[in-house]
């Protein structure tokens, strides 16, 4: 595995000059008056300790988000997975972690995380999710008895973003950080977002080095008033990566991953 300092350098060498054009270009805004009147940067400058990273946990107690191709909850491996984050960011220096668990119906939960990322005044928030397929792409099988259902055509991690996010930009610089630092670790991003047969579920790549997707209507991406990604750490209705989700070692890896991604972003903010 390569050390955390060398992915942090390929990460911030090979990504932020290109990010930062992007945030210039999305602002449009003519050179002069951002002299006069620049907007506030958020955040105005990172430090570590002081940056508020909202941690959200996908879904609820009462609505468990997908099941896996082994009868498993979602919601149980977005917050084993979010809590292992949380810590590793804390033990790196991020001092001001937060995780959401939220809890209620699907719907309201969305609107729950919206008012605590705000009223919280985060600078990130990074929503935490394990994917599946649509259910038309579903197969059949037995397992410990019990009919279940997987697919295995699909395999990989995603990043989503919203355009609609008032701070696109950052949002959008933070997730290639990640996507290449999950790269770095020799992860493989989904690629089946851009097909037709994805349906309703399909989605603009905006990065297709690092596998980041526009998102727009997305409420938890949408609505937040902070920079916001949603991180589909795995598929879990692939019975192998299932497998490699429930890892310690998978699990270690995308929380390195994101502790990289954040001092990286945090280095250049
Ligand atoms: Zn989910």
């Amino acid at each position: 595995m390569p050390s955390a300092r060398g992915i942090i350098a390929a990460v911030v060498a090979s990504i932020l000059p290109l990010s930062l054009a992007l945030i210039d270009v999305s602002h449009a805004v003519p050179a002069r008056k951002i002299a006069r009147a620049r907007p506030k940067p958020v955040p105005e400058k990172c430090e570590p300790a002081k940056f508020r990273i909202l941690l959200d946990v996908g879904h609820t107690a009462e609505a468990l988000g997908a099941d896996s191709a082994r009868n498993d909850p979602e919601f149980a491996f977005n917050l084993r997975l979010a809590k292992l984050i949380a810590a590793r960011l804390k033990s790196e220096g991020f001092a001001t972690t937060r995780l959401l668990v939220t809890e209620g119906k699907a719907r309201p939960s969305l609107f729950k995380r919206v008012n605590a990322a705000n009223n919280w005044r985060a600078d990130l928030f990074l929503s935490i999710h394990h994917d599946a397929v649509p259910d038309n792409l579903l197969e059949e099988w037995e397992f410990e008895g019990a009919k279940s259902h997987f697919s295995d055509r699909f395999s990989g991690h995603s990043l989503f973003v919203s355009r609609q996010n008032p701070r696109f930009g950052i949002s959008l610089a933070f997730a290639r950080l990640l996507g290449s630092a999950l790269k770095a670790q020799g992860l493989t991003y989904a690629h089946q977002y851009t097909l037709p047969l994805m349906g309703r579920y399909r989605h603009e790549l905006l990065d297709k080095d690092v596998g980041v997707y526009r998102y727009d209507q997305l409420v938890v991406l949408s609505r937040t008033r902070s920079a916001a990604v949603l991180l589909e750490a795995g598929s879990i209705i692939n019975r192998d990566e299932e497998m490699a989700m429930n890892s310690p070692e998978r699990q270690e890896m995308v929380a390195g991953a994101v502790a990289a991604a954040m001092t990286g972003f945090c280095e250049k903010h």
